[in-house]
């Protein structure tokens, strides 16, 4: 086994990614809220055809946000899952360690650079 030198350890990762995870959550909430708010808005009778519409689009924009949000906590959620049963950070394909470098920007991943071009490809 190798150890990659780029000045991450897996604790760090693991720290962002429990930080990244709790910030989801924060924006799902937010999301959620602002959602409410707008269909609340959408509902009230302003007479004015445009803004109606606008409201509506808005609305929409919000749930594409927390939908792509909602997918985000999930991938995160298990991370943090097979972070607790320690085989978070490494392939599953090939079992290598993945890169920190690359778990510090895809806390998901559960592929080398590697199995992940390969899976690709296949598809
Ligand atoms: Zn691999």
């Amino acid at each position: 086994m190798t150890t990659v030198d780029d000045g991450l350890d897996l604790e760090q990762v693991a720290d962002l990614l429990r930080h990244r995870y709790q910030q989801t959550l924060e924006q799902i909430a937010t999301q959620t809220a602002e959602t409410r708010d707008l269909r609340q808005a959408a509902h009230q009778d302003t007479g004015d055809m445009a803004d109606a519409g606008s409201l509506i689009s808005d609305t929409a924009q919000h749930d594409i946000v927390t939908a792509a949000l909602s997918e985000q906590a999930g991938r995160l959620a298990s991370a943090l899952q097979r972070l607790q049963d320690g085989s978070f950070g490494t392939c599953g394909r090939c079992a290598q360690q993945i890169p920190l470098a690359r778990l510090e920007i895809m806390p998901w991943a559960t592929h080398c650079v590697t199995c992940q071009q390969h899976a690709e490809k296949l598809r």
